[in-house]
């Protein structure tokens, strides 16, 4: 089953639960939005290509009252202030945040230039932030809350050629512990999933940039990858959806802080 057709009924672990999704449109994103739906959740997707959006959320065929679209970019602080803004408006309140939305821009560190390391601070960490101190307010109001940020195994390990995208996941790991510490006790819970390789538009993104700098074939980038990972095979986006059902649920409920790897076992050599 691939994450656009996921059609599992599931068995309502998100029930009354309304979650924003950030990069909804594709990828792991929508592969969340997939889980959630199934699992109970009223959603608001949110990703820079509307279209894309519909497309998604026509696929999930909740009813009506159960979703909505919103154009956005997480760069932009005011337009998070107003996404979570509308979805209270929407729904009633925000229970849980999914922070998925990201870029890779790989180089050599000499390579990249100062715009790229701006460039990836903005949406892979910036966005977060913005969409936190949005949502943090309402939900430590009502004593209940859960943020679920992706980082990757790139925020747990140093990784050659992508130094920038390492700091910007870096930052998100590290932002996770210090919000986690200071909503402890509000009944909001902020933990991080750490993808491995995971079969989306961004990987193959991976190999083209790779084989550019390496000078090697994408085929040649994906053996040397997958050789690092002791399940020899790149994941599947539902496969990070699942851990993301679990944070996003009380299920979580007494852990937060947390940076998880979801990874095929690749950082265990
Ligand atoms: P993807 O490129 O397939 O999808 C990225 C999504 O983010 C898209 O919906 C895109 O529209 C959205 N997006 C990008 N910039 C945005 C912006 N400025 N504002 C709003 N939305 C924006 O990527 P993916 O592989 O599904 O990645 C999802 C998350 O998982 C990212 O944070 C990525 O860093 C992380 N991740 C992916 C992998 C992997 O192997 N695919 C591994 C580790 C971590």
């Amino acid at each position: 089953m691939t994450a656009g057709q996921a059609k599992d009924p599931g068995s309502g672990r998100l029930d009354g639960t309304v979650a924003l999704i950030t990069g909804a449109s594709r990828g792991i994103g929508r592969a969340i939005a997939h889980a959630y739906a199934a699992e109970g959740a009223s959603l608001c997707l949110a990703a820079t290509d509307r279209a894309k959006l519909e497309e998604v959320e026509a696929a999930l065929g909740l009813p009506a009252e159960r979703t909505m679209v919103l154009a956005l970019d997480v760069t932009d602080r005011d337009a998070c202030f107003a996404a979570v803004e509308r979805v209270g408006q929407r729904f009633g309140r925000l229970d849980a945040l999914v922070n998925n939305a990201g870029i890779y821009i790989s180089h050599t560190f000499l390579d990249y230039s100062a715009q790229d390391f701006q460039r990836l601070l903005d949406v892979n960490l910036f966005g977060v932030i913005h969409l936190m101190q949005a949502a943090l307010p309402g939900m430590q109001s009502r004593g209940y809350g859960r943020i679920v940020n992706i980082a990757s195994t790139a925020g747990k390990w140093g990784s050659r050629n992508q130094s920038a995208y390492n700091v910007s996941k870096h930052a998100v790991v590290g932002l996770t512990r210090c919000v986690a510490l200071e909503a402890g006790a509000t009944g909001v819970t902020v933990n991080a999933i750490c993808p491995g390789f995971v079969q989306t538009d961004m990987v193959e993104n991976l190999k083209r940039q790779y084989a550019t700098i390496g000078g090697a074939d994408a085929d040649a980038v994906v053996k040397a990858a997958l050789a690092r990972v002791p399940m020899g095979r790149v994941l599947d986006p539902t496969e990070i959806a699942g851990l993301a059902v679990y944070l996003g649920s009380r299920e979580s409920s007494g852990m937060t802080g947390q940076s998880i790897l979801v990874d095929g076992g690749m950082l265990l050599c």
